[in-house]
């Protein structure tokens, strides 16, 4: 064999290699830690005045009370595998397009990423362009705007514990731990650094979206009350004193973490809110575009971090069942809006 043939041979390998790894990252998915009979069944017609839910995936959640509308993150980039480990990871224009004509949204009041990893934060400048939205969060989150060209004016940071209010809705920013990745090595890449201080220009590495701050959102509003806790960590007592009907809760990874750990992220969550609902999230694949059914992490990462610790099913069901206050656990169809506060609630 020639040299040159040598080196196509080689080439064309690498070439349908780096394709199945690809296609295998992005589409081989392990089943989501969710039980079909938890998903909220949309209802036929939507009372005027409730406030709604629509889920893309991982965090990203619109919330509408029929005169307001707000979302948590905005993101509908997915980079590929090979753009991660490439280091050229940035908003997709195109998916962030479709993303909100699937939620049926052209016009927002706010969008509130709940801390600056590119899965939470990288394509929230975009969606508050094209929205018309005021951007809040940390002072991370305003240089990922910043580095995208977003208004200054249109830029708020947060201040812990400040409320603002959007419409009806008074959300109240809780400073909170991300979550604590059991691996050390992956702990000391995506939690230490942790501010973005100058404007961040896309594309780049994954590693270049900082995590800032980590904020939990209590939500009131005159249909009743909301928490959002988008990562799961934890500060001892740091939801102290805060009450929702509804809990958001973020259930990404936990599955990697001791059993201790897991016991106190639900106290200090569950245990502190006493809601009546407990809603997952941040369960699902952060590969390949969110559209159709819901999907769990890719298998390749379960087979990396072992497959079995990752379902948190187990965790949710046996909580479930001994927790005084929650009454119902329920998951959320992508793209479709659901009622999360009904109106006319007797308070
Ligand atoms: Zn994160």
């Amino acid at each position: 064999m020639t040299l040159r043939t040598k080196l196509a041979v080689i080439a064309v390998f690498s070439g349908l290699s780096l394709w199945a790894v690809n296609y295998g990252v992005n589409n081989l998915s392990m089943a989501p830690p969710t039980k079909p009979e938890w998903e909220i069944m949309p209802l036929e017609e939507l009372a005027a005045g409730s406030v709604t839910v629509r889920f893309t995936g991982s965090t990203t959640l619109l919330f509408d009370d029929g005169a307001t509308s707000w979302m948590t993150d905005g993101w509908f980039s997915r980079p590929t595998f090979i753009e991660i480990i490439t280091e050229r990871v940035e908003p997709d224009l195109a998916a962030i397009d479709r993303g909100l004509k699937a939620n049926e949204v052209d016009k927002l009041d706010a969008v509130i990423p709940l801390h600056s990893h590119y899965d939470h934060a990288m394509d929230a400048p975009e969606v508050a362009r094209r929205t018309g939205a005021k951007l809040y969060g940390s002072e991370s989150t305003a240089n990922i705007a910043r580095g995208w060209g977003l208004d200054e004016g249109r830029i708020e940071v947060f201040i812990n514990k400040k409320p603002i209010d959007v419409g009806d809705f008074i959300i109240t920013p809780i400073e909170s731990n991300h979550f604590q990745f059991a691996d050390p090595e992956i702990a000391k890449t995506a939690l230490d650094l942790p501010a973005i201080d100058s404007p961040l220009v896309p594309p780049g590495p994954i590693t270049s979206y900082r995590v800032g701050k980590t904020y939990v959102l209590h939500v009131e509003h005159p249909q009743g009350s909301f928490v959002i806790v988008g990562s799961a960590g934890f500060i001892e007592g740091g939801l102290l004193g805060f009450k929702a009907d509804v809990l958001f809760l973020g259930v990404g990874s936990l599955g990697e973490q001791s059993v201790e750990y897991r016991q106190r992220y639900w106290e200090e969550t569950v245990g502190r809110l006493e809601p009546s609902t407990v809603i997952p999230i941040h369960y699902d694949s952060l590969l390949g575009e969110p559209r159709g059914p819901v999907r769990g992490h890719s298998a390749l990462y379960g087979v990396m971090s072992g497959a079995d610790n990752l379902n948190v099913l187990p965790y949710l069901d046996e909580n479930l069942s001994r927790s005084e206050s929650v009454a119902s656990i329920a998951t959320l169809p992508r793209f479709i809006e659901v009622e999360v506060l009904p109106a006319m609630k007797t308070r």
